[in-house]
C-alpha cells in the first residue's frame, strides 16, 4: 500500500515521534542523515529541507553545494529506539535533489533509479534482489571501542550457542521485524563471532534502502549488548570473511523472466544472457562490489569466497551460483560482493551489465561441475576462466577500462568513485603494517 503525507502525520502523532531522520547514502555507501525536530514536518513532506552537500564524500564542488532532500514516503519507519526523553525517531529515506528541483547526479540512489528506468524502457517491470549480508560481532572494550575478542566460539548453524552473540542476533531479528522486515533466516556463520541474517527479497530500490537500515539496526542493537558489529570484508585473517551475496531476478508483469521450467537449472535464455553480461563485466563490477583494500583479502581460496569468473549450479567456488529454486525464486546468486559495497552503485552496475547481456543475447561459458580451485591453471585457461581482480588497485583499473560500467554510474559518480579509490589506494601504499615489520625488520 502507498503511504501518504497524511499517513506520516498520523504516525508521528500516534507514536510520539519527536525527531525526523532524513537518510541518504554517500559514494562510499555510508548512511548520512539530516535530523530535524518534528516541528519541521511540513517542510520535510514538501521537499523543503536543505543541507550543505560540500562535506559529503563524493558529492559536490563548493559552488553548487546546496542540496534538497526529497523523502520517499514508502520508506517511512518509526525507529524502535528513542531520544533521551523517550520520544521516538521517525526515519525517511531521501533522494538528493538540486535547488532547481532536478535529481542530483551524485546521489547513488537517484542513479539506481535512472538504470531502473532503462530497464523499464526495455519492457521489464522489476529487478528483484535478495542480499545476504554477513557480519562479525566483537566485544566492546571498556573504553567503548571495538576489540577483536568474540562473544562466542560457535560455528556454522550452531544450536548450542546461548551466549551474548546469539542473544544479540535474536534481538536484531526482533528489532528488524518491528520495523517491517520479513526475516527469513538467521544463523551463526563459519567464523568466530560471525553472523548472518537474511531478509526477504524485494525490488532493487527497496532492498538497497533496506540493507542500509539493516546495517544501522545491527550496529545499534549490538551496542546495547556490549558488542561491536562490523561489516568489513575480512576482519580476521585465516577465518571466513563477510560476503554480501547478491541474488538477482528480473520480472515482467509479475512473472520471473529468469525462470523456464524446461531450461537447464530452470534458467531461461534471458537469464543466461543476463548472466553472460555479469560475467563479461565482472572485473569492473568487482571495484564497486568490493570497494575497500581489505575486500581483496576475502577474495582468496579456502573460505567460500570466489576468486575466478565462472558459474555453476551446485558448488560454492564460482562467482555466480544458481540456487536450486523454481518460479519466482529462480535467480542468479553473485557471490563476490561484500557488505562494504554501496548497494545502490552495486545494483546499478549489475543491472546495466545484465541488461547489456540481454541486448547482446550471447550464452555464457559452460557451467563448471568441479571445484574451480582444484583445476590446474591450464585447465582454467582452456575453459576461458579468468580471475577476479586481486587488489583494489587492479579492480579500479578494470573499472576504468569498462565504459559500460562507468555509464552505469554516470559521469559524476564515476569521477567521484575513481578519485575516492585512488586516494584510498595511495594511503594504503604509504602505510607500513605489522606484517611488514615482522617480516623485514631482520633484513
Ligand atoms: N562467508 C563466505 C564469503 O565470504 C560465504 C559463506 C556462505 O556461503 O554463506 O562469501
Ligand atoms: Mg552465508
Ligand atoms: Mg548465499
Amino acid at each position: 500500500k502507498t503511504i501518504t503525507a497524511e499517513d506520516i502525520k498520523k504516525s508521528v502523532k500516534d507514536n510520539d515521534v519527536r525527531f525526523l531522520r532524513l537518510a541518504f547514502t554517500d559514494i562510499n555507501g555510508t548512511s548520512k542523515a539530516v535530523e530535524v525536530p518534528t516541528s519541521q514536518l511540513d517542510k520535510v513532506l514538501t521537499n523543503d529541507i536543505r543541507f550543505d552537500g560540500s562535506s559529503i564524500d563524493g558529492f559536490v564542488r563548493l559552488e553548487e553545494s546546496d542540496m534538497v532532500l526529497y523523502p520517499d514516503f514508502s520508506t517511512w519507519a518509526v525507529l524502535p529506539w528513542g531520544d533521551e526523553k523517550g520520544g521516538k525517531i521517525g526515519r525517511l529515506v531521501c533522494s538528493v535533489h538540486k535547488t532547481d528541483g532536478e535529481p542530483f547526479e551524485g546521489d547513488p540512489r537517484n542513479n539506481l533509479k535512472r538504470i531502473l528506468k532503462e530497464m523499464n524502457d526495455m519492457g521489464f517491470t522489476d529487478f528483484d534482489i535478495g542480499f545476504e549480508a554477513e557480519f562479525h560481532l566483537f566485544k566492546l572494550g571498556e573504553d567503548g571501542n571495538w576489540t577483536t575478542e568474540v562473544p562466542d566460539h560457535a560455528s556454522y548453524f550452531d544450536m548450542t550457542s546461548d551466549d551474548e552473540g546469539a542473544r544479540c542476533r535474536r534481538d536484531i531479528v526482533e528489532t528488524l521485524e518491528s520495523i517491517g522486515f520479513e526475516v527469513e533466516a538467521a544463523h551463526h556463520e563459519v567464523g568466530d563471532g560471525q553472523q548472518e541474517i537474511d531478509f526477504r527479497f524485494d525490488d532493487a530500490l527497496t532492498t538497497a534502502d533496506r540493507v542500509q537500515t539493516f546495517k544501522m539496526v545491527v550496529r545499534e542493537v549490538a551496542r546495547k549488548h556490549g558488542l561491536y558489529a562490523t561489516f568489513m570484508a575480512k576482519p580476521v585473517e585465516g577465518q571466513a570473511g563477510n560476503g554480501m551475496h547478491t541474488n538477482m531476478s528480473l520480472f515482467k508483469d509479475g512473472k520471473n523472466v529468469f525462470y523456464d521450467k524446461d531450461g537447464e537449472f530452470h534458467l531461461s535464455d534471458t537469464a543466461l544472457y543476463f548472466l553472460n553480461g555479469i560475467l563479461e563485466h565482472a572485473r569492473a563490477i568487482t571495484a564497486i562490489g568490493n570497494p575497500t583494500v581489505n575486500s581483496y583479502k576475502r577474495l582468496i581460496p579456502g573460505f567460500e569466497a570466489p576468486v575466478y569468473i565462472s558459474w555453476a549450479s551446485k558448488n560454492r567456488s564460482p562467482l555466480v551460483r544458481i540456487p536450486d529454486a523454481e518460479e519466482i525464486n529462480t535467480r542468479l546468486e553473485m557471490r563476490s560482493a561484500d557488505p562494504t559495497a554501496n548497494p545502490y552503485l552495486l545494483l546499478a552496475a549489475c543491472l546495466s551489465a545484465g541488461l547489456n547481456g540481454i541486448k547482446e543475447a550471447k550464452k555464457p561459458m559452460a557451467p563448471i561441475t568441479s571445484n574451480v580451485f582444484e583445476m590446474s591453471e591450464e585447465e582454467r585457461a582452456k575453459r576461458g576462466i579468468k580471475p577476479l581482480p586481486s587488489t583494489l588497485h587492479n579492480a579500479v583499473k578494470a573499472f576504468k577500462a569498462d565504459p559500460l560500467i562507468q555509464k552505469a554510474l554516470g559521469e559524476h559518480l564515476t569521477q567521484s568513485f575513481i578519485d575516492s579509490k585512488n586516494l584510498e589506494w595511495a594511503k594504503y601504499n604509504q602505510s607500513v603494517s605489522d606484517w611488514e615489520r615482522d617480516r623485514y625488520m631482520g633484513y
